[in-house]
């Protein structure tokens, strides 16, 4: 088996799309357009595609959130269980970190070391000898639809072709369209290390989105502005999972921009 820096192999070997979802616990309708997505996927004929889907990035992290949602407890809950960012611990652009970064990094740590969380470690094990050219990330709920770079304030190589591929997916995910931009220019030119799409592009190469699902739906009712849950998830998830299915599906099936 002949593999290259980053997982670059044979060409024959299939292509990979990788979806990722429930790093960030809250962000539950990420979860939810995940696995109604990988059933439109059951379903379809992929032309010897592979997917890669992890629906559930942080088990520990999700298990907290539903605990706390059981018994009325309002807590924020954004790491692992030992309060890991985990969307900070992917290696990419790790040594890069600013000062900012670093004040961040006393309210949500990125860990010790790049991959040091057994979560990102097991992710990157199993993509080593992949060969990945499409991968999407699920969070929410900003109503984007972001690419790499965020490590960086320098374009990405590819960014026209990311650019493309943001828009259509933006225009298509919700009945007023979401914005497309790179993940720096989103964060206010603030760079954050760490970031799976940043590491899915830079290590393997892959064309990477992060689908910022659904938006702040808040409105005026004091219960709602209370609950963090309520901050990351829509009020009717069944009402839009199935456009954003339908919205990153050509892109998953690895479609030309
Ligand atoms: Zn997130």
């Amino acid at each position: 088996d002949r593999r290259g820096p980053g997982g670059a192999g044979p060409r024959e070997r299939a292509r990979t799309t990788v979806i990722l979802s429930g790093i960030h616990p809250l962000e539950w309708i990420g979860v939810e357009t995940h696995l109604a997505l990988l059933e439109r996927l059951a379903a379809e004929d992929l032309g010897g595609r592979s997917i890669f889907a992890v629906p559930i990035v942080n088990p520990d992290g999700l298990l907290r959130v539903e605990m706390n949602l059981r018994v009325g407890r309002r807590r924020y809950v954004r790491g692992n269980a030992r309060g890991v960012d985990l969307n900070r611990n992917f290696d990419a652009g790790w040594y890069e970190r600013g000062l900012v970064q670093r004040l961040v990094g006393l309210v949500s740590s990125p860990g010790s070391r790049p991959a040091s969380e057994p979560e990102v470690e097991a992710i990157a094990h199993a993509l080593s000898s992949r060969r990945i050219d499409r991968a999407l990330s699920l969070h929410s709920a900003g109503g984007a639809v972001l690419y790499p770079p965020a490590h960086s304030l320098w374009p990405v190589a590819d960014a026209a072709e990311h650019r493309a591929f943001a828009l259509r997916v933006a225009r298509a995910a919700d009945r007023r369209p979401y914005r497309a931009m790179s993940y720096v220019r989103f964060a206010w030119g603030i760079r954050k290390a760490g970031l799976e799409i940043d590491w899915l592009h830079d290590r393997h190469g892959a064309l990477s989105l992060l689908v910022e699902c659904s938006r702040g739906e808040l409105g005026l009712r004091p219960s709602r502005l209370v609950e963090p849950f309520a901050w990351f998830n829509p009020r009717k998830p069944d009402d839009a999972a199935p456009q954003l299915v339908e919205a990153v599906l050509p892109f998953v099936r690895g479609a030309r921009a």
